[in-house]
């Protein structure tokens, strides 16, 4: 299909409900760009899966063009919503047959944690790339299946980061990257939201794989890594649970972990279920310090400096992932912080060893 052609769908318009004149106009200013769009297809029509589909229709360079889903209603709804064709819609049950779709280059898999690994398994047998919903998997032995997987199969593997393409939180790790804060030696994360519905997949241990580590502490592992830009070789932590009915068994409703890192900077964290607004990064140098809250979110991100202000664009989150990613896929275009799977998994080993921790009561070293 021509860019003019894309462009002109994308905006909602029909080439014959458009005079000339307009239609040239909007030819000089946005039929420039290459013709290469990665052509994706959700799995798992959830609250996330929603929020994704909603930015991509804003973006560039990747496009909605099939679901895989276990409940048709939903598939009507999207199929209306989004122009999907029949062809490209699929269950669990019958999504491997989408290795014979010429028409489907990824699958993001956006479904409860324990069923990424299976799923991201079965898409990458089918020769198609994976994007895959943090935390990759439930542990990091199941995150070198898939890494092998996709490896073995050819196909990429990325991770849903969408904060590693944010403007504000590029902007912070590239003055920490320039030696602006002089040696960063202490990073402060808080990450939590107060869970609502019981019964929800995020309190099953089952689907979930854990409780708040899972969900929402991972931020504050996977920002501690790209803020400080080292990778931690201890990790120490403790379990506070204030309702053992709402949260079962290895089902963590707050945990506070530390890391220490070669430099011998340290970071200290905390993850919870019980607390609103806790979404703030910290970041403290020789020479100054970032800040950032929200730091997660979904935004506006607010950040700052010792020097004042970060001053950057807002935009959508989930759009600007899905185009670089596409950039990812088909130009190997480099991310300035990584989304792949050797990503993922090094989250996944430091998750490991905070529960381990939390068990064992031990410091917990990291190879
Ligand atoms: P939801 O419960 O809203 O949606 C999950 C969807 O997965 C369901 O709607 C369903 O879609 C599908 N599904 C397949 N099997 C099951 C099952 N056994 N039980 C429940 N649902 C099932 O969850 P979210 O969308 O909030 O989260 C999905 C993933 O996205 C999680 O891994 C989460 O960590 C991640 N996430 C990431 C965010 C980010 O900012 N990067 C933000 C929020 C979530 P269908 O009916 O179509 O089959």
């Amino acid at each position: 299909m021509g860019t003019r052609r894309i462009f002109l769908k994308r905006a909602g318009f029909s080439t014959l409900a458009l005079s000339l004149p307009f239609a040239e106009t909007l030819s000089a200013m946005n039929f420039e760009r290459d013709d290469k769009i990665l052509r994706v297809a959700i799995m798992g029509l959830g609250s996330y899966g929603t929020r994704v589909a909603e930015a991509m229709v804003n973006c560039q360079r990747a496009k909605l063009v099939g679901v895989i889903s276990g409940t048709p209603s939903k598939v009507e709804t999207w199929k209306q919503k989004y122009g999907i064709p029949d062809k490209n819609c699929y269950h669990y049950d019958n999504f491997d047959q989408i290795k014979d779709n010429p028409d489907i280059d990824a699958v993001y898999v956006i479904t409860p944690n324990s069923l990424h690994k299976p799923y991201s398994i079965r898409v990458a047998k089918a020769g198609k790339h994976v994007i895959c919903e943090k935390p990759m998997a439930l542990n990091a032995a199941e995150g070198q299946e898939m890494v092998a997987a996709c490896k073995a199969a050819g196909v990429h593997l990325l991770v849903g980061y969408r904060m590693h393409f944010e403007a504000k939180t590029q902007e912070v790790v590239r003055q920490q990257r320039a030696g602006e804060f002089g040696e960063t030696l202490f990073f402060q994360g808080l990450s939590g939201f107060r869970i609502g519905d019981p019964t929800q997949w995020r309190l099953n241990y089952e689907l979930a794989g854990g409780g708040s580590m899972m969900d929402i502490g991972i931020y504050s592992i996977n920002g501690a890594r790209y803020m400080l830009g080292e990778e931690p070789t201890w990790v120490t932590a403790q379990e506070v649970k204030t309702d053992p009915v709402k949260f079962k068994e290895n089902v963590d409703e707050t945990i506070t972990f530390q890391m220490g890192f070669p430099s011998g900077a340290v970071a200290s964290c905390l993850s919870t279920y019980s607390l609103n607004n806790l979404d703030k990064f910290f970041l403290n140098g020789t020479k100054g310090f970032a800040e950032m809250q929200p730091s997660t979110g979904y935004g506006p991100i607010k950040a700052w400096t010792n020097k004042g202000p970060v001053e950057a664009e807002h935009i959508t989150h989930q759009t600007t992932q899905m185009d670089e990613m596409a950039a990812i896929i088909l130009d190997g275009k480099k991310p300035m912080i990584p989304v792949d799977g050797e990503e993922g998994l090094k989250d996944l080993v430091i998750i490991d060893a905070i529960y381990k921790a939390v068990k064992t009561g031990e410091k917990v070293m990291i190879s």
